[in-house]
């Protein structure tokens, strides 16, 4: 037997290789998305006739492969990065950001545990704090970096569940709106809320909660979560965060503010003001793979105050009978990000983020998002000016809501299949107050006010042959 255990090596020379050809694929990618369409759509089929084969027992070309997967594969999707697509939350991505995480997992040292990984651990520790300054939220505050929104929440409905109501949370209760993610839902779920425990209420305004955790008291249940909006995903709206603080302080409340899409906007002296009252919340969530331009996965979790997330995670809580784990504590000065949210093993996914804020500069960021606000603002003035459209709801964080006027929600439905039938556009619907409204979502840096005009002008011819 050979000494050297090379099965999964490559020769020096032909990993440069490969890696310089996939950087170029992912570059022609990026610089191309223009002339691409913007959403390649398949069917189960198409991918089956791709990729339906049996165990690669033996080896491949793998030069062979990546031009399989960047021709055959990743094309069959939606380009969130595509400057045509209004629908979801779009997500451009940044090229820093993916060099980040070739380094992060490259490198592969997981910033869970300390002595592990200090030099990851110590970028996510700074860089949660920039996170946090840049929302305006107060110094002290820390938090961990989760895969996404989901779990931003997760962790602090956790944390805010283990500090308000303790080991039992039998009788707890939260407050939120019916507008509410359905992933902040089924993070409850996870957490094994059930589902009488979240008041699920028409608006978060304060005396409206007030009377509905009054009314939960006086029956023996014990309210301990007031769970805001900041920024809806359907209409970018956000609950009144100022009159929400001072009701949580009043009550002994948790005030969690899911600003998974919305609170990126802080960063902004527009969103700042849209955004009052977010410094005063126990907890934010925010998904830098939305609006901070991060490619997937990134969220975040910060905390007013991270002794909540220590004590509701730390591994001193769950440990069974071994102690192996014992080599990876950390020494008093230390940081095991473990100890402060769900997960062990983590990627360095921080790394994307901090390269990005130094290699860009944040005031690149505020200007892409201060971009982003400008574009919802124009689409607002057009559509208000229109006399074949009507505005439904914002500009709100980036996000517009409109219809056509002469139109049933069909020929509103009919407008959005056949604008996204084109092929350089994609947009989604939404319902507010019982009605089909078309959804633009705007931030995409790289998308001009031409392109919106273009969308706007393509609803409009739309309409006007569906409302025949
Ligand atoms: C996207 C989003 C979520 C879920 O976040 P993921 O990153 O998809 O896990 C939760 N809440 C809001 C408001 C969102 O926009």
């Amino acid at each position: 037997m050979p000494d050297e255990a090379g099965w999964l090596d490559l020769p020096p020379e032909r990993m440069r290789e490969l890696g310089h050809q996939a950087v170029d694929l992912v570059v022609d990618h990026l610089t191309g998305l223009r002339a691409q369409p913007v959403r390649t759509p398949a069917t189960p089929a198409d991918l089956r006739h791709v990729l339906s084969e049996p165990v690669p027992e033996h080896p491949a070309d793998p030069g062979l492969l990546l031009e399989l997967l960047t021709r055959e594969v990743l094309p069959r999707s939606l380009r969130l990065g595509h400057p045509g697509c209004l629908a979801f939350i779009p997500s451009a991505n940044n090229f820093l950001s993916v060099l980040g995480d070739l380094l992060a997992s490259g490198f592969n040292t997981s910033p869970g545990a300390w002595p592990v990984g200090a030099g990851p651990a110590a970028v996510e520790l700074v860089t949660a704090r920039w996170l946090a300054e840049l929302l305006g939220l107060p110094e002290g505050t820390g938090g961990v970096f989760t895969p996404g929104g989901t779990l931003a929440n997760l962790t602090a409905i956790a944390a805010a569940r283990d500090d308000r109501l303790g080991a039992d949370s039998a009788g707890g209760v939260l407050y939120c709106s019916d507008q509410t993610h359905p992933a902040v839902l089924k993070a409850c779920h996870v957490l094994g809320l059930r589902r009488e425990q979240v008041r699920l209420l028409p608006a978060m305004n304060a005396e409206p909660v007030r009377q509905a955790v009054h009314a939960d008291r006086a029956a023996g249940l014990r309210p301990f979560l007031l769970l805001a909006n900041a920024g809806t995903t359907a209409t970018g709206a956000i609950d009144p965060l100022p009159e929400l603080a001072e009701l949580s302080r009043a009550e002994g409340l948790w005030l969690h503010v899911d600003g998974a899409h919305g609170a990126a906007a802080a960063l902004t002296e527009r969103g700042r003001t849209a955004l009052r009252g977010l410094a005063e919340a126990d907890s934010v969530a925010v998904d830098p793979h939305k609006w901070l331009f991060q490619p997937y996965e990134i969220g975040c979790v910060l905390v007013r105050n991270p002794d909540v997330l220590h004590r509701a995670f730390t591994i001193d809580r769950f440990r069974a009978g071994t102690d192996y784990l014992t080599v990876s504590r950390p020494a008093a000065t230390e940081t095991n990000l473990s100890d402060h949210g769900v997960q062990f093993t983590t990627a360095a996914r921080a790394l994307k983020l901090w390269l990005s804020l130094k290699g860009f500069g944040v005031s690149a960021f505020r200007a892409a998002i201060d971009h982003g606000l400008d574009q919802a603002e124009h689409v607002a003035h057009r559509v208000a000016v229109s006399h074949e459209l009507d505005l439904v709801t914002g500009p709100s964080l980036g996000i517009v809501c409109l219809r056509y006027r002469d139109g049933s929600d069909e020929t509103q439905a009919a407008i959005c299949r056949h604008v996204n039938e084109s092929g350089d556009t994609f947009v989604a619907t939404t319902t507010v107050d019982g009605q089909l409204a078309l959804r633009l979502c705007t931030i995409n840096p790289r998308a001009t006010r031409a392109d919106l005009d273009r969308v706007l002008t393509a609803i409009v011819t739309a309409g006007r042959s569906a409302a025949v």
